[in-house]
């Protein structure tokens, strides 16, 4: 980051940003509280942003604590990411009304004016894989275009990576470098927290005028450096992206797919979580009277027996192939689709695996 190019401010500068949001019109989705993790919401007031909270994460493993330190970014990512924002778990696409004779069609809802608030860099690489995916392929998904034309997001640094991120390895974070319009700081100084924000974008710039803020010091610029140098040497699971996508290449008869198979119970949770899965199916409902039919885009996943389903029977019946397919698409054979790993390095599916399966330790073994 060029120096000159850090604002600083304390809290009081990033309840102006939320004020002056809030504004122009956007709805504002940001990191909160709620059953017991650090999910993703709307915000209607700056205080609804979880604030003064840590987590500790372990394969299959997730709790919050309050903290004395009362920042707002002093966790790692839950179990939701941005992409149910731009890729909804479930979306209408049309609807239709009438009999046979005479029908009327109408699309689903159109996307609404976002910012997203507290995007972690492993979150925002994963944005820029969802980008690759629908707008630059063959087919360009409107929806997702839509949203993302109208979308602001103010990303933040991870101060406390959990023990299951691992984006060093996958060379995506803990600092967000870019894809943002603003990205946020925290650093706890000797006199409480304060924030350094640098921009991203001429949108990030004109917001930034508004509050007039000073540029941050030379001190306070090097503890920035200092807090991302220690996040990044905190996390321990390590593998180099571009050995493993060969690796899973040459070892697709190992036994170590039967084993993990056997302990995978095809729960389809670590693809719910993951940022950069997209797979869908569609369905198609209708009244009784047949005079009104809907079709629905909803999120599906490679561990649902269906999802392999063609006709005479499934391509992938068993989970150890399930288990297979998803781990050597995601970090092997989506080099070919989409030029880059499949994975951000994020943990999520390593936390909310409910049998604490772990992809890099499935590496690890693969390479032994
Ligand atoms: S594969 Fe796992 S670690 Fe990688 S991006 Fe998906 S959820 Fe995160
Ligand atoms: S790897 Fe874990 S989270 Fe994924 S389908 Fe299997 S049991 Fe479920």
């Amino acid at each position: 980051m060029a120096k000159h190019h850090a604002f600083r401010t304390d809290i009081k500068g990033l309840i102006s940003l939320f004020s002056q949001l809030s504004g122009q019109g956007y709805s504002q989705i940001g990191p909160l509280v709620r059953d017991g993790a650090i999910m993703l919401g709307e915000i209607q007031s700056f205080d609804d942003l979880a604030q003064g909270y840590t987590d500790e994460q372990a394969q299959g493993h997730y709790r919050i604590k309050p903290i004395p330190n009362k920042g707002l970014f002093q966790y790692a990512v839950g179990p939701q990411s941005f992409k149910q924002y731009l890729h909804p778990p479930r979306r209408k696409l049309w609807s239709t009304n009438g009999t046979n004779q005479n029908f009327t069609v109408e699309t689903g809802d159109k996307p609404q004016k976002m910012v997203f608030w507290g995007v972690r860099s492993c979150d925002l690489e994963a944005i820029k894989i969802l980008d690759r995916v629908f707008l630059e392929g063959a087919f360009v998904n409107k929806w997702y275009q839509q949203a993302r034309e109208q979308l602001l997001i103010i990303a933040a640094s991870c101060p406390l990576p959990s023990a299951n991120c691992f984006c060093t390895s996958t060379h995506t974070g803990p600092k967000p470098e870019s894809g943002f319009d603003l990205g946020v700081h925290e650093i706890s100084g000797n006199n409480g927290i304060y924030y350094l924000i640098e921009t991203g974008s001429q949108k990030g710039e004109k917001l930034i005028k508004k509050l007039q803020l000073q540029w941050a010091s030379a001190e306070e610029l090097e503890s920035m450096e200092r807090m991302i140098e220690k996040a990044a040497s905190s996390m321990k699971k390590r593998f180099e992206p571009t050995e493993a996508a060969e690796l899973l290449k040459k070892t697709l008869e190992h036994k170590y797919w039967d084993e993990v198979g056997n302990r995978c119970l095809s729960c389809a949770n670590c693809t719910m979580v993951c940022p950069t899965c997209f797979c869908t199916s569609t369905e198609d409902i209708t009244d009784i009277t047949g005079e009104h039919s809907e079709r629905w885009l909803r999120w599906d996943s490679c561990f649902n027996g269906d999802f392999s389903y063609i006709q005479g029977g499934k391509v992938r019946g068993s989970t150890p192939a399930r288990y297979r397919q998803w781990m050597t698409h995601k970090l092997s054979y989506w080099y070919h689709q989409f030029g880059t790993s499949g994975c951000v390095g994020c943990g999520r599916c390593v936390t909310w695996c409910p049998v604490g399966i772990d992809i890099t330790e499935g590496l690890e073994e693969l390479a032994r």
